[in-house]
């Protein structure tokens, strides 16, 4: 399939799971793909897995200078952008007496200011009519014990599409969110849950969602590859791909 060929595209955390995901999936609908993570082996390895057609860059999307580093190497390798998923975040969880100024921070630097800075910085490069597609997560919608900052930070995210698309819709840029249900990644581990907390929590999740399993990470990429290409050409501002957890 070519539903985005020659399309020049920017993911943010695409070195790993749904990023991934995502990049593979792009590349074999023709696009010339930019993966952005903070961590150089497996930026590497994952290049060397998507082939000629993908680049790597090493950066944070807390860092101006690096995003600013992103879109130039981007436009010098490949030429201005057609999409971006801003697709990096963290998921660290606190029950309410938990939560620290540290732990608010942090989350809402990577998840809310680096989503904001990932699509500000690029705005001399992004073409007109391009699409760009945010992480949220479906827990921006429901109250889930413990996931009070990280709640609020993926609702901050799901309300950008909307002010992002009233802003750039004057250039035919539609700006959507993705907002997965649970998916089988290792995000709960890198939160620094223990296995049996990761275990009961997915154990919980998969009880909520109406189709009664986690999301794979192909799923979740054939959604963005959606967002992503002019299949979606009448689809702005919306959020998609929960499972049916925030609908049944
Ligand atoms: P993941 O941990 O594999 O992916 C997150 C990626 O973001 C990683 O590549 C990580 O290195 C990168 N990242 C984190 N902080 C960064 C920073 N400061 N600068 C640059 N890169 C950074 O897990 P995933 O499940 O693939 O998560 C991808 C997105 O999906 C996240 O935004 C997450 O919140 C969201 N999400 C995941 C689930 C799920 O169940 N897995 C559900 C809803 C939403």
């Amino acid at each position: 399939m070519n539903r985005l060929n020659n399309k020049v595209a920017v993911i943010t955390g695409g070195n790993s799971c749904i990023g991934l995901a995502t990049a593979k999936a792009f590349i074999d609908e023709g696009a010339k793909v930019v993966i952005f993570g903070r961590d150089q082996v497996t930026l590497d390895t994952a290049v060397a897995a998507l082939g000629a057609n993908a680049i790597a860059v090493k950066g944070d999307v807390t860092s101006d200078a690096d995003l600013d580093r992103l879109y130039a190497t981007t436009e010098q390798r490949f030429g201005k952008v057609d999409v971006i998923f801003a697709n990096a975040g963290i998921a660290e969880f606190a029950p309410l007496e938990q939560v620290t100024e540290d732990h608010y921070n942090k989350v809402f630097d990577i998840n809310v200011k680096g989503t904001l800075q990932t699509v500000q910085r690029a705005y001399g490069v992004l073409k007109d009519h391009a699409s760009i597609i945010l992480t949220t997560s479906v827990s921006n919608q429901k109250g889930m014990a413990g996931m009070a900052v990280y709640a609020a930070s993926k609702a901050a995210v799901r309300s950008f599409a909307r002010t992002f698309s009233a802003e750039l819709v004057g250039r035919g840029i539609r700006v959507n969110a993705l907002s997965p249900g649970p998916v089988a990644t290792p995000i709960f581990a890198r939160a620094g849950l223990s296995d049996e907390q990761i275990k009961g929590l997915e154990a919980e999740m998969a009880i909520q969602v109406p189709l009664k399993r986690f999301g794979e990470t192909r799923e979740i990429a054939d959604a963005v590859v959606f967002l992503a290409s002019n299949e979606s050409s009448y689809v702005v501002g919306t959020e998609v791909v929960d499972g049916g957890m925030t609908s049944l």
